[in-house]
């Protein structure tokens, strides 16, 4: 595997991949892998001739200073974990993505104002912006993202629409631990007792899930969601939505014709984790 820190490294690498015509997969992510990770580097291998992962916590997508600094940063772990999955690294430090605060702003219109956009101030804008750098840095044919982050997705997907960069997106399904609690590098985080608490999460979801199934009503689903969590003092709910799969706003049919997607935020010992559920009929 080819270590990559600048963008000197990274520009001469994928130089000599595209001459051999070889097609690239792309990986970004924030380090301290889990198996949710390797499922992207594994779709990404079996999709594309050369693999080529990021790690770089990014500074402009914390809108909370605390959640930066205890995030969790493991790089030789992750190194190791990916031996036989990535063909190079690009692991660039801060300077090199941020020589200088960028003045550019996106911005998402309502999409950036509804669920994570509202919790979390600026994100989109932080996270937009470094994809748009890695993109063109590496310039993948494909690149591969997880499902958990379904609204960051769709910020991606925007941004590849309205500048036209030539890369195929992908979403990659939620992998889970074995009591349910979708897989985050923030898990490392929890307590024994809030990774056990964290699990009903998901028992949520699959709850809200069959309400949906049975009386096709969203309102009755998510009131009976709201409820399930309001028992569980450990977890502190912050939204829980059942919205349209493709545009994120609240869904109005879930007769069946449209895919909804139900999400998920709240805290576990001051940890902050999300998931969802996506319904395709
Ligand atoms: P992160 O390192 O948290 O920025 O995540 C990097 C990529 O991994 C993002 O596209 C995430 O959506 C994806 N990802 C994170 N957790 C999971 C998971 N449990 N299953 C599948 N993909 C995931």
């Amino acid at each position: 595997m080819k270590l990559l820190g600048t963008k000197g490294d990274i520009k001469e690498f994928i130089h000599s991949v595209k001459n051999s015509g070889k097609t690239i997969g792309f990986v970004p992510t924030m380090g301290s892998l889990h198996e949710g990770h390797l499922s992207l580097f594994q779709n990404a291998k079996k999709e594309n001739d050369i693999v080529i992962g990021s790690i770089f916590v990014n500074p402009t997508q914390f809108n909370d200073p605390n959640d930066y600094q205890l995030y969790p940063r493991n790089i030789e772990q992750d190194l190791e974990m990916l031996k036989n999955l990535a063909d190079a690294m690009y692991i660039p430090s801060e300077t090199e993505i941020y020589p200088q605060k960028p003045l550019f702003k996106f911005t998402f219109g309502e999409l950036e104002t509804i669920m994570e956009g509202g919790f979390r101030p600026g994100h989109f804008n932080g996270v937009a912006t470094v994809v748009s750098k890695l993109f063109n840095l590496i310039n993948p044919d494909s690149a591969y993202f997880g499902q958990k982050d379904l609204q960051q997705f769709r910020i991606i997907e925007t941004i590849v629409k309205d500048l036209f960069f030539p890369v195929q997106l992908n979403m990659c399904p939620i992998i889970r631990e074995s009591n349910g609690l979708a897989m985050s590098s923030r898990n490392k985080r929890l307590s024994e007792e809030g990774f056990n608490v964290a699990s009903s999460i998901y028992k949520g979801l699959l709850l809200a899930a069959e309400v949906v199934e049975v009386t096709r009503n969203a309102n009755e689903a998510t009131n009976q969601a709201k409820k399930f969590f309001a028992n569980i003092p450990q977890i502190k709910l912050e939204y829980f939505q059942i919205v349209d799969a493709e545009t994120l706003f609240p869904a109005n049919d879930v007769k069946g014709a449209k895919p909804i997607a139900l999400c998920f935020a709240g805290w576990v010992d001051n940890v902050r984790l999300i998931d969802n559920i996506i319904l395709f009929s």
